[in-house]
Protein backbone atom coordinates (compact mmCIF):
# COMPACT_ATOMS: atom_id res chain seq x y z
CA UNK A 1 0.00 0.00 0.00
CA UNK A 2 1.29 3.43 -0.95
CA UNK A 3 1.92 6.15 1.90
CA UNK A 4 0.86 9.28 1.24
CA UNK A 5 4.75 11.69 1.33
CA UNK A 6 2.96 14.82 2.76
CA UNK A 7 0.40 13.43 5.16
CA UNK A 8 1.35 9.53 6.01
CA UNK A 9 -2.22 8.73 5.12
CA UNK A 10 -2.86 5.56 3.48
CA UNK A 11 -6.01 5.99 1.39
CA UNK A 12 -4.74 7.07 -2.15
CA UNK A 13 -6.44 6.17 -5.70
CA UNK A 14 -4.50 5.30 -8.60
CA UNK A 15 -4.54 8.27 -10.86
CA UNK A 16 -2.27 8.20 -13.82
CA UNK A 17 0.68 6.53 -14.69
CA UNK A 18 3.18 8.47 -17.34
CA UNK A 19 6.58 6.55 -18.35
CA UNK A 20 6.11 3.85 -16.48
CA UNK A 21 6.12 5.50 -12.95
CA UNK A 22 2.85 5.41 -11.12
CA UNK A 23 0.88 8.19 -9.54
CA UNK A 24 -1.53 8.02 -6.96
CA UNK A 25 -4.04 10.77 -5.57
CA UNK A 26 -4.26 11.29 -1.62
CA UNK A 27 -8.03 11.25 -0.73
CA UNK A 28 -6.74 12.78 2.59
CA UNK A 29 -4.37 15.71 2.09
CA UNK A 30 -5.10 16.03 -1.88
CA UNK A 31 -1.31 15.78 -2.94
CA UNK A 32 -0.79 13.74 -6.19
CA UNK A 33 2.92 11.63 -6.09
CA UNK A 34 4.89 8.97 -7.72
CA UNK A 35 4.85 5.99 -6.05
CA UNK A 36 7.13 3.21 -5.16
CA UNK A 37 10.16 6.30 -5.53
CA UNK A 38 13.18 5.37 -6.63
CA UNK A 39 15.79 5.05 -3.46
CA UNK A 40 17.89 8.26 -2.38
CA UNK A 41 20.61 6.59 -3.91
CA UNK A 42 19.15 5.91 -7.05
CA UNK A 43 18.02 9.47 -7.14
CA UNK A 44 21.20 11.08 -5.94
CA UNK A 45 23.00 9.27 -8.59
CA UNK A 46 20.72 10.05 -11.30
CA UNK A 47 21.16 14.12 -10.80
CA UNK A 48 24.71 13.73 -10.29
CA UNK A 49 25.46 11.69 -13.46
CA UNK A 50 22.31 13.30 -15.66
CA UNK A 51 22.90 16.84 -14.33
CA UNK A 52 22.40 18.64 -17.21
CA UNK A 53 20.43 16.49 -19.32
CA UNK A 54 17.89 15.66 -15.95
CA UNK A 55 14.38 17.71 -17.73
CA UNK A 56 14.49 19.90 -14.85
CA UNK A 57 17.58 21.79 -15.47
CA UNK A 58 15.56 23.41 -17.78
CA UNK A 59 14.00 25.36 -14.76
CA UNK A 60 17.28 25.29 -12.89
CA UNK A 61 20.03 25.68 -14.42
CA UNK A 62 19.49 28.57 -17.29
CA UNK A 63 21.25 32.05 -17.54
CA UNK A 64 20.46 34.69 -16.08
CA UNK A 65 18.56 36.66 -18.48
CA UNK A 66 16.01 33.37 -18.22
CA UNK A 67 14.98 34.41 -14.82
CA UNK A 68 13.87 38.23 -15.44
CA UNK A 69 9.51 36.83 -14.64
CA UNK A 70 11.50 35.80 -10.80
CA UNK A 71 12.42 38.64 -9.83
CA UNK A 72 9.70 40.64 -8.37
CA UNK A 73 9.19 37.17 -6.85
CA UNK A 74 12.80 37.06 -5.49
CA UNK A 75 11.87 41.00 -4.28
CA UNK A 76 9.02 40.04 -2.19
CA UNK A 77 10.26 37.34 -0.80
CA UNK A 78 13.94 39.14 0.53
CA UNK A 79 11.56 41.91 1.73
CA UNK A 80 9.60 39.68 3.29
CA UNK A 81 12.23 37.39 5.34
CA UNK A 82 13.84 40.77 6.14
CA UNK A 83 10.36 42.47 7.49
CA UNK A 84 9.60 39.07 9.56
CA UNK A 85 13.02 38.19 10.80
CA UNK A 86 16.14 40.95 9.80
CA UNK A 87 18.58 40.60 7.41
CA UNK A 88 20.66 37.80 8.77
CA UNK A 89 21.97 34.41 7.46
CA UNK A 90 20.08 33.15 4.06
CA UNK A 91 20.11 29.54 3.39
CA UNK A 92 19.07 28.81 -0.69
CA UNK A 93 18.13 24.86 -0.25
CA UNK A 94 18.65 23.39 -3.86
CA UNK A 95 20.28 26.85 -5.54
CA UNK A 96 20.96 25.77 -8.63
CA UNK A 97 23.27 28.03 -10.41
CA UNK A 98 22.58 30.43 -7.95
CA UNK A 99 20.68 32.99 -9.69
CA UNK A 100 18.66 33.74 -6.18
CA UNK A 101 21.78 34.16 -4.16
CA UNK A 102 23.34 36.77 -7.15
CA UNK A 103 19.89 39.02 -6.86
CA UNK A 104 19.88 38.65 -3.25
CA UNK A 105 23.57 40.18 -2.96
CA UNK A 106 22.47 42.59 -5.36
CA UNK A 107 19.72 43.64 -2.76
CA UNK A 108 22.47 43.58 -0.09
CA UNK A 109 22.45 40.41 1.70
CA UNK A 110 25.82 39.70 2.93
CA UNK A 111 25.41 36.44 4.53
CA UNK A 112 24.44 33.95 1.92
CA UNK A 113 24.66 30.24 1.24
CA UNK A 114 23.33 27.47 -0.86
CA UNK A 115 22.92 23.79 -0.99
CA UNK A 116 23.34 22.57 -4.04
CA UNK A 117 24.74 18.42 -5.09
CA UNK A 118 24.74 18.81 -8.70
CA UNK A 119 28.57 19.71 -9.67
CA UNK A 120 28.22 21.77 -12.36
CA UNK A 121 26.12 23.19 -11.30
CA UNK A 122 27.45 24.21 -7.87
CA UNK A 123 30.82 25.59 -8.94
CA UNK A 124 28.66 28.01 -11.35
CA UNK A 125 26.57 29.19 -8.06
CA UNK A 126 29.64 30.08 -6.08
CA UNK A 127 30.90 31.75 -9.25
CA UNK A 128 27.86 34.20 -9.71
CA UNK A 129 26.76 34.49 -6.04
CA UNK A 130 30.08 34.49 -4.62
CA UNK A 131 27.97 32.54 -2.13
CA UNK A 132 29.44 29.82 0.06
CA UNK A 133 28.06 26.65 -1.28
CA UNK A 134 27.80 23.35 0.34
CA UNK A 135 27.32 20.38 -1.27
CA UNK A 136 25.91 17.93 1.00
CA UNK A 137 22.36 16.31 1.85
CA UNK A 138 19.96 18.94 3.29
CA UNK A 139 19.16 16.47 6.06
CA UNK A 140 22.22 15.40 6.73
CA UNK A 141 22.50 17.29 9.95
CA UNK A 142 25.37 19.00 8.95
CA UNK A 143 23.97 23.49 9.37
CA UNK A 144 23.72 25.18 13.02
CA UNK A 145 19.88 25.31 14.71
CA UNK A 146 18.08 28.41 15.30
CA UNK A 147 20.76 30.09 12.56
CA UNK A 148 18.63 31.61 9.62
CA UNK A 149 16.59 34.35 9.10
CA UNK A 150 15.43 32.69 5.73
CA UNK A 151 15.40 29.05 3.79
CA UNK A 152 14.53 29.58 0.57
CA UNK A 153 13.46 26.35 -2.02
CA UNK A 154 13.36 27.50 -5.48
CA UNK A 155 11.15 24.41 -7.32
CA UNK A 156 12.57 21.99 -4.73
CA UNK A 157 10.06 20.31 -2.73
CA UNK A 158 8.50 18.28 -5.26
CA UNK A 159 12.12 16.66 -6.03
CA UNK A 160 11.85 15.48 -2.37
CA UNK A 161 11.79 11.91 -1.25
CA UNK A 162 10.72 12.92 2.33
CA UNK A 163 8.90 16.40 2.17
CA UNK A 164 7.89 16.39 5.79
CA UNK A 165 11.58 15.49 6.97
CA UNK A 166 12.19 18.96 4.90
CA UNK A 167 10.43 20.85 6.45
CA UNK A 168 11.17 19.58 10.07
CA UNK A 169 15.03 20.08 9.07
CA UNK A 170 13.55 24.48 7.51
CA UNK A 171 11.66 24.63 11.17
CA UNK A 172 14.99 23.24 13.57
CA UNK A 173 17.44 25.94 11.34
CA UNK A 174 15.25 29.05 11.11
CA UNK A 175 16.21 31.24 14.03
CA UNK A 176 12.57 32.18 16.49
CA UNK A 177 10.49 34.43 13.99
CA UNK A 178 12.28 33.67 10.90
CA UNK A 179 10.66 33.37 7.58
CA UNK A 180 10.39 29.74 5.01
CA UNK A 181 10.01 30.79 1.08
CA UNK A 182 9.51 28.07 -1.34
CA UNK A 183 7.72 27.63 -4.61
CA UNK A 184 6.32 24.64 -6.40
CA UNK A 185 3.93 23.46 -8.78
CA UNK A 186 0.42 23.47 -8.69
CA UNK A 187 -1.39 20.25 -9.27
CA UNK A 188 -4.65 22.34 -9.50
CA UNK A 189 -2.88 25.45 -11.81
CA UNK A 190 -4.67 25.94 -15.07
CA UNK A 191 -1.92 23.66 -16.95
CA UNK A 192 -2.25 20.65 -14.90
CA UNK A 193 -5.79 21.26 -14.92
CA UNK A 194 -5.99 21.29 -18.94
CA UNK A 195 -2.93 19.17 -20.03
CA UNK A 196 -2.93 16.80 -17.28
CA UNK A 197 -0.46 14.37 -17.13
CA UNK A 198 1.17 15.31 -20.62
CA UNK A 199 2.16 18.48 -19.30
CA UNK A 200 6.20 18.68 -19.02
CA UNK A 201 6.05 19.48 -15.35
CA UNK A 202 5.29 16.12 -14.38
CA UNK A 203 8.40 15.10 -15.26
CA UNK A 204 9.24 11.54 -13.02
CA UNK A 205 11.24 10.54 -11.50
CA UNK A 206 12.33 14.52 -11.05
CA UNK A 207 9.13 15.41 -9.65
CA UNK A 208 7.98 13.40 -6.92
CA UNK A 209 4.95 15.34 -5.05
CA UNK A 210 2.15 18.06 -6.93
CA UNK A 211 0.78 20.16 -4.49
CA UNK A 212 -2.04 21.75 -4.42
CA UNK A 213 -3.07 24.51 -1.32
CA UNK A 214 -4.82 22.20 1.25
CA UNK A 215 -1.70 19.66 0.55
CA UNK A 216 0.61 22.81 0.95
CA UNK A 217 -0.68 23.94 3.91
CA UNK A 218 -0.74 20.74 5.75
CA UNK A 219 2.74 19.87 5.13
CA UNK A 220 3.80 22.91 6.37
CA UNK A 221 1.31 23.89 9.61
CA UNK A 222 2.33 19.84 10.52
CA UNK A 223 5.78 21.01 10.90
CA UNK A 224 5.10 23.24 12.86
CA UNK A 225 5.47 26.70 10.64
CA UNK A 226 2.52 29.31 10.54
CA UNK A 227 1.47 30.49 6.82
CA UNK A 228 1.81 33.94 6.06
CA UNK A 229 1.09 33.77 2.48
CA UNK A 230 -0.53 31.21 0.13
CA UNK A 231 -0.77 31.94 -3.34
CA UNK A 232 0.00 31.54 -7.00
CA UNK A 233 1.53 32.69 -9.97
CA UNK A 234 3.03 31.98 -13.60
CA UNK A 235 1.52 29.85 -16.69
CA UNK A 236 4.21 27.25 -17.83
CA UNK A 237 4.73 29.29 -21.26
CA UNK A 238 7.04 25.86 -21.36
CA UNK A 239 4.38 23.40 -21.24
CA UNK A 240 2.15 24.96 -23.92
CA UNK A 241 4.81 25.39 -26.19
CA UNK A 242 5.57 21.95 -26.29
CA UNK A 243 2.14 20.49 -26.14
CA UNK A 244 1.03 22.55 -29.01
CA UNK A 245 4.00 22.06 -31.24
CA UNK A 246 4.75 18.78 -30.82
CA UNK A 247 8.90 19.19 -31.06
CA UNK A 248 10.23 15.98 -32.22
CA UNK A 249 13.90 16.66 -30.71
CA UNK A 250 14.60 18.26 -27.28
CA UNK A 251 17.03 21.34 -28.57
CA UNK A 252 14.34 22.33 -30.65
CA UNK A 253 12.03 22.48 -27.33
CA UNK A 254 13.97 24.32 -25.56
CA UNK A 255 14.49 27.13 -28.28
CA UNK A 256 11.01 27.45 -29.34
CA UNK A 257 10.70 27.92 -25.39
CA UNK A 258 13.13 30.46 -25.02
CA UNK A 259 11.83 32.17 -28.11
CA UNK A 260 8.61 32.88 -26.61
CA UNK A 261 10.29 33.74 -22.65
CA UNK A 262 12.11 36.24 -24.65
CA UNK A 263 8.94 38.03 -25.92
CA UNK A 264 7.11 37.88 -22.85
CA UNK A 265 9.81 39.00 -20.99
CA UNK A 266 11.74 41.89 -23.05
CA UNK A 267 9.87 44.92 -22.55
CA UNK A 268 8.24 46.75 -19.90
CA UNK A 269 4.62 45.73 -21.38
CA UNK A 270 5.65 42.18 -21.78
CA UNK A 271 6.36 42.13 -17.87
CA UNK A 272 3.14 44.30 -17.06
CA UNK A 273 0.63 41.79 -18.84
CA UNK A 274 2.91 38.93 -16.83
CA UNK A 275 2.28 41.45 -13.33
CA UNK A 276 -1.67 41.67 -14.57
CA UNK A 277 -1.55 37.93 -15.08
CA UNK A 278 -0.36 36.86 -11.72
CA UNK A 279 -3.11 38.85 -10.25
CA UNK A 280 -5.86 37.26 -11.82
CA UNK A 281 -4.45 33.59 -11.57
CA UNK A 282 -3.97 34.25 -8.18
CA UNK A 283 -7.37 35.67 -7.54
CA UNK A 284 -8.27 32.09 -9.71
CA UNK A 285 -6.13 30.00 -7.47
CA UNK A 286 -5.17 28.84 -11.43
CA UNK A 287 -1.47 29.58 -11.48
CA UNK A 288 1.10 27.12 -11.98
CA UNK A 289 3.40 28.07 -9.40
CA UNK A 290 2.61 27.53 -5.74
CA UNK A 291 4.33 30.00 -3.77
CA UNK A 292 4.11 30.06 0.09
CA UNK A 293 5.82 31.89 3.17
CA UNK A 294 5.54 30.49 6.36
CA UNK A 295 6.95 31.73 9.61
CA UNK A 296 9.23 29.65 12.68
CA UNK A 297 6.75 30.57 15.83
CA UNK A 298 8.95 32.84 18.32
CA UNK A 299 9.60 31.03 21.82
ZN1 LIG B 1 -1.78 12.94 1.91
Amino acid sequence: MSECPVCAGTDARPSFTKDEYRHFLCQGCDALYLHPVPSEAELADYYVAQEEATRSSQCWDRGEQDYKHYKPIWDAALRSIESHAGKGPLLDVGCGGGQFLAFAREQGWDEIEGIELAPGAAARAAERSSAQIHSVDFLANGFSRDRYAGITMWNVIEHAREPRRFVGEVERLLRPGGLFVADCPNRRGITMRIIGKSAYVVMPPEHLVYFSHRSLRQLLEAGGLVIQELSTNTIYINDWVRYLTKPKAEAEAREAHLTWYSRATSSGLGMGVIAAANIVLNAMRLGDQMLVAAQKRST
